[in-house]
């Protein structure tokens, strides 16, 4: 179908929730992705921070295939291999105890939610559920997970949002401390805050927080569904910080695409839910965590290490090009914000699309980029030389 014609569909058939760019894409390979009419794109975005080691890789597909032909789903009322092999990995790789499947982000900070309450209801009785969430952070698009999120801007319509969230600055430790009143169960947060304009937190803050958190029995929910599975180039990002978070969720990149999320808990969080307290129908999904198992195979010391590499050689280049509208370069491993002065960060992205790169926005003044974890320094070049050409046109 040619991409006039999936666009004419999409506004007569599809709720327009989406600020879609004009462009459509067939198929990809790498990192570079093709147009139904052949215009070939370097993907600066992986979906979303989803597509963690890029498109069309054999072994990936082959194992999907292999896992739906044998089976492609049983309900979480029986035993199956798939997810306590992928469960196994992931306890033993972070340090955490134990895991819930979920299907998507939201979905996972809603489970975080739930065992924080929980948690502080089993050992303390009513009147300590509420959680600490900083501004300019992003949790999810459910009710819940968008009270928990700190920007007014998607405190609307929807009312009555769930009761019980509050907002602190981020990186200011006085403000937090101030909040830390008797009703506090918990503090979440992002540990580079992703929508919110790629603002990596303070190590010293992280520390602080942490500290905090652990003197008062108030848990620290750390939400990993953007920044974990080796974006940061750790498996998750709180390795490189100097802490022990009580849980910990992940989501997007996980599956290398298809939808899987999940809980990690600490031993103190490992046994509040129990049978009847929480659950869903595709946790877990034999095909998906199939799928989890190949990401994290590949997600080895040395890819990881790569993904640092990769990250520092992006953040160089862009700092090397005498744009004046380019400010602050910021992020951790292959999460990269770079903010832009005077223009609208989104017209630029659609410049950039047209010219065959494809790059995010974030927060009011960014420019984001997340590109497969597995993307070669071939189409980094070839990515970023478009990148270059866009932006300093946009001078004229
Ligand atoms: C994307 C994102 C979410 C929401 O994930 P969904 O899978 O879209 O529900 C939550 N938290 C963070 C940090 C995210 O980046």
């Amino acid at each position: 179908m040619q991409s006039d014609k999936i666009k004419e569909l999409d506004k007569q058939n599809v709720m327009q929730t989406y600020p879609r760019f004009d462009v459509v894409i067939e198929r990809g390979e790498g990192a570079t992705l093709y147009t139904p009419e052949g215009a070939e794109i370097i993907d600066f975005t992986s979906g979303l921070g989803v597509n963690s080691i890029g498109y069309g890789n054999k072994k990936w597909a082959d194992a999907i295939h292999a896992q739906a032909m044998k089976l492609q789903h049983i309900s979480n009322l029986y035993y199956s291999e798939p997810y306590v092999k992928l469960a196994e990995a992931l306890t033993k790789r972070t340090g955490m105890k134990n895991v819930f499947f979920s299907n998507s982000g939201a979905e996972a900070n809603e489970g975080m939610i739930k065992i924080a309450r929980k948690y502080s209801f089993d050992k303390h009785g009513k009147g300590k559920s509420t959680i600490i969430s900083l501004y300019q952070s992003f949790h999810g698009r459910t009710i819940t997970t968008l009270a928990a999120t700190g920007q007014d801007v998607l405190h609307n319509f929807f009312f009555p949002f769930t009761e019980g969230f509050r907002h602190v600055q981020a990186n200011d430790i006085k403000a937090l401390e101030n909040e830390l009143t008797d009703d506090v169960c918990a503090v979440m947060l992002e540990l580079v805050q992703g929508e919110g304009g790629v603002i990596p937190l303070c190590p010293s803050y992280v520390k602080a927080v942490y500290e905090l958190c652990a003197s008062k029995d108030i848990l620290l929910l750390i939400d990993e569904v953007q920044t974990g599975v080796g974006r940061c180039g750790t498996l998750m990002a709180f390795m490189q910080y100097d802490i022990k978070p009580d849980i910990v969720t992940f989501a997007k990149g996980i599956a290398g695409g298809l939808p899987l999320g999940g809980i990690l808990a600490n031993e103190k969080c490992s046994g509040v839910f129990v049978p009847g307290t929480h659950g869903t129908t595709f946790g877990g999904n034999p095909v998906a965590t199939t799928a989890a198992q190949v990401v994290l195979d590949i997600l080895d010391d040395k890819l990881l290490g790569e993904v640092i590499k990769k990250g520092d050689y992006i953040k160089e280049q862009i700092k090397s090009w005498d744009i004046p509208i380019i400010g602050e370069i910021r992020g951790r491993g292959l999460m990269i914000g770079i903010s832009i002065k005077d223009k609208v960060p989104r017209e630029l992205a659609q410049k950039c699309a047209n010219n065959g790169v494809l790059m995010l926005t974030a927060g009011a003044d960014a420019l984001r980029m997340l590109p497969p974890l597995t993307i070669t320094y071939d189409e980094i070049d070839k990515g970023l030389a478009i990148l270059k050409k866009t932006l300093e046109r946009t001078i004229l």
